[in-house]
């Protein structure tokens, strides 16, 4: 991982403009940077949130919201289930426009074979001590009518919640304001290490903690960094109050979500407060154009009609595209960056980033009090990527 991008070097007038001071500067405003603005002004920081469009405006605005207790790992599932605890928490001070709703999850088993995978999951989770219950094929239709009938059955996680993520960023971020913290919005940071990021205008921001929190972009000011883009596409219909009631999820969407090369398409719909319907998902790498793909769009659609029969007499409003940042081993990088003492990452966090942007920033925070995080920092720490040392081969030389 290298840590320089070139700093342009004429015509910015950059040198002229004495730089403003902070303890921490954010570049980022999704909803991970103005999560972790908030965690550190929250603890006493001055802190400047960099955003070049607006709060929640990159993947954020294009997430599906679900707030998903995850046991694809001990990590992942210690840090989602983490940010759960800090959402519900949070939850009774958000305005309404972030739609908080506890819907729950139901991981649907298609046949025995997902049925057997729903039994080991339930039993994961009930010594974890996370609510959830084995459903029958019939209890299925009974919670969610409009599921086809000859499903084998699922599992209800209780706990897990859907929300509008870019609201949240927006509250985040305003709350960071209202603790003191510096929001500068339409402004692209260009650089930064070394202490210092500088925008777009030659504006020169310094602090002793540069926290990269660019999502997909994350490499863009932080060259080599293991983050790649994943696209995912997103449909959602006109309203239809009650036709869907729980967060339903094929559990074979296990098995697409963890394949980290291949395009993938899995049945994913969510019902929102105001009666639509939103309908997920798909995975591609290898494609950064943002244009929505028919084919994938099709196939989509096709897959929840698979599900979900009377979805095909429903109006699809809008389609999106967004994309996700991914690292090799489906753990976010939230820690510092080795290499440059003042640089921090708070980024990768793949399809998962709106359920642990409140455990990121909790971490952050803990990292940068040096105090007893909830969880461990270990297995998110981005030296877990450094480059080993090469071994020194010393040659005897022949006398
Ligand atoms: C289709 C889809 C469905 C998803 N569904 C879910 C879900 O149900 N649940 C879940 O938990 N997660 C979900 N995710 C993942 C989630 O949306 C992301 O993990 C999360 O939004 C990442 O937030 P972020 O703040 O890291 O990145 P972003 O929201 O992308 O924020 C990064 C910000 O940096 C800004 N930026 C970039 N470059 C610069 C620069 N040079 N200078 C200044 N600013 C810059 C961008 O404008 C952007 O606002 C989904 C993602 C997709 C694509």
């Amino acid at each position: 991982m290298r840590s320089r991008r070139p700093v342009p070097t004429s015509g910015t007038g950059m040198s002229q403009t004495a730089p403003q001071s902070y303890d921490v500067v954010i570049a980022g405003g999704g909803i991970v940077g103005a999560a972790c603005a908030l965690a550190c002004a929250q603890k006493g920081f001055r802190v400047a949130l960099v955003e070049r469009e607006l709060f929640g405006s990159g993947a954020t605005a294009a997430g599906m919201g679900h707030i998903v207790v995850m046991d694809d790992s001990e990590a992942q599932f210690a840090l989602t289930r983490r940010s759960q605890q800090l959402w519900q928490t949070l939850c009774p001070t958000l305005p309404s426009t972030a739609e908080y709703e506890t819907p729950g999850t139901i991981w649907v088993a298609a046949d025995d074979e997902e049925l057997a995978e729903a039994e080991r999951k339930q039993f994961w989770f009930a010594e974890r001590e996370v609510p959830s219950r084995l459903v029958s094929g019939l209890e299925l239709t009974a919670l969610d009518p409009n599921l086809r009938p000859d499903l084998a059955g699922g599992l209800l996680v209780t706990e897990d919640a859907v929300v509008y993520p870019p609201t949240v960023a927006l509250y985040l971020a305003r709350q960071a304001q209202s603790l003191g913290a510096t929001l500068l919005v339409g402004h692209s940071i260009m650089n930064l290490c070394d202490g210092e990021a500088t925008l777009d205008d030659g504006t020169r921001l310094r602090a002793p903690k540069l926290v990269n929190a660019l999502g997909a972009d994350a490499a863009s000011c932080t060259p080599g960094l293991p983050v790649k883009k994943r696209k995912g596409h997103l449909a959602i219909t006109d309203r239809y109050p009650g036709f869907v009631r729980h967060q339903l999820v094929e559990l074979g969407y296990l098995k697409s979500a963890h394949s980290v090369t291949a395009d993938s398409v899995a049945f994913n719909v969510q019902p929102r407060r105001t009666g639509q319907i939103l309908i997920g998902s798909s995975r591609q790498y290898g494609n950064e154009d943002s244009a929505v793909d028919q084919a994938m769009l099709a196939s989509i659609l096709q897959r929840a009609t698979l599900y979900l029969p009377a979805l095909a007499s429903l109006n699809v409003l809008r389609v999106w595209t967004g994309f996700r940042a991914a690292t090799p081993d489906k753990l976010p990088l939230i820690g510092p960056f080795p290499g440059d003492s003042t640089l921090w990452l708070a980024t990768g966090h793949e399809g998962l980033g709106i359920t642990t942007s409140l455990a990121t920033a909790e971490l952050l925070a803990a990292h940068f009090t040096g105090t007893q995080p909830a969880i461990p920092p270990e297995p998110y720490l981005p030296a877990r990527f450094a480059p080993a040392p090469t071994p020194v081969t010393i040659l005897q030389e022949k006398l």
